[in-house]
């Protein structure tokens, strides 16, 4: 496991459909183990291991780059920032946060928040919503305006940290799919079948670089490498946990964007089990990756995902044990030599 590797990956800001900064770094860094690196009009990248076999297939894996973000929506004459999420945002999460702003140049705010001096009973027991919450970025109103523009985008600030067994930080949604991915496309010694792992762009804002990343490829099988949800905290009812953090990588079986192929799901598991990954099955009931995208394109594909149990999805506490990344990397390793075994006929 390389921490370094997952941070740099954690704090490069990719905005849905401002992945730029985040893909230089990704191309740079996965070019040397890949025969033909492309990328497409939307962003998309596709790094391309040609396979060894007489007819090969080709198997699309995908993580995406971007995260939930915002963009400017409206700068208060007092020089406050008002925001346009992209991406599922709980604003209970976001009160009192840092971010990033990315105008002219990059500079620091928060999230202000009331102070509990001045705020009601009631106030207290609610989340301000998302559309009153503004951004304070300790400059006069006219230094604002020089640095800020509607539309720059806003990213959260946090650093990742190793915490017991965990990671935690921000954007673990989906750098630490996109990990698993890269390692696994560095470490797999060959495959029978051409293998393209796809960094696609916008998918948090409803899996669109998935989609026509898998238009014009056309796979014959999609893998998408996402984190899912870990419920197993206080509060919440075991039978609604979905996977545990630390019981291993999670093989989907469905969520609300795809259904898995039943018969990868099967041989997924079944590869995990004679490698003695450690593993556990997953029916999340909201929420979905690209693999939805994938499994649409064209005249259907077969899908799964191999997901990465994750706590606290989507706000700067995202938390996921660190045996789970190594047992999705494994899987998805193994998935890669061995994939000439699976066959949907
Ligand atoms: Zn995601």
């Amino acid at each position: 496991m390389s921490l370094e590797l997952l941070r740099t990956l954690c704090n490069l800001p990719a905005p849905p459909g401002r992945e730029d900064e985040f893909r230089a770094f990704i191309v740079e860094h996965l070019s040397p183990y890949a025969d033909d690196v492309h990328t497409d009009a939307m962003g998309n990248v596709f790094f391309t291991r040609r396979g060894s076999g007489s007819s090969p297939r080709t198997i699309m894996l995908a993580a995406h780059m971007d995260e939930i973000s915002f963009l400017v929506r409206h700068i208060s004459k007092e020089g406050f920032l008002y925001v346009q999420p992209l991406g599922g945002f709980d604003p209970r999460v976001l009160d009192a946060q840092r971010v990033w702003v990315h105008g002219r140049k990059r500079i620091p705010g928060v999230f202000g928040t009331k102070p509990t001096h001045f705020t009601t009973p009631d106030e207290r027991t609610k989340a301000v919503p998302l559309e009153d919450m503004f951004i304070d970025v300790g400059l006069p109103p006219e230094k604002v305006t020089e640095l800020v523009r509607i539309g720059d985008p806003i990213t959260l600030e946090r650093d990742l940290i190793e915490m017991g067994h965990f990671y935690t930080g921000k954007t673990l949604d989906d750098r630490v799919g996109m990990y698993v991915m890269v390692e696994a496309f560095k470490r797999f010694a060959s495959s029978h079948d051409t293998i393209v792992a796809v960094a696609t762009v916008q998918e948090e804002v409803g899996v669109r670089g998935a989609k026509t990343a898998a238009f014009s490829l056309e796979p014959h099988i999609g893998i998408a490498l996402d984190i899912t949800i870990a419920a197993d905290i206080p509060g919440i009812e075991e039978r609604n946990w979905c996977v545990r953090l630390g019981e291993g990588t999670a093989v989907k079986i469905m969520d609300s964007y795809s259904i898995s192929d039943p018969r990868l799901v099967e041989f997924l598991r079944t590869l995990a089990e004679e490698r003695g990954i450690r593993h556990q099955m997953e029916i999340l009931p909201r929420g979905g990756t690209d693999a939805g995208g994938m499994q649409l394109s064209r005249s259907g594909i077969p899908v799964c995902t191999i997901s990465i149990p994750c706590r606290y999805a989507h706000s700067v506490v995202e938390s996921v044990h660190r045996d789970d990344v190594a047992a999705s990397i494994e899987l998805l390793r193994t998935f890669c030599e061995q994939s000439h075994r699976f066959s949907v006929a």
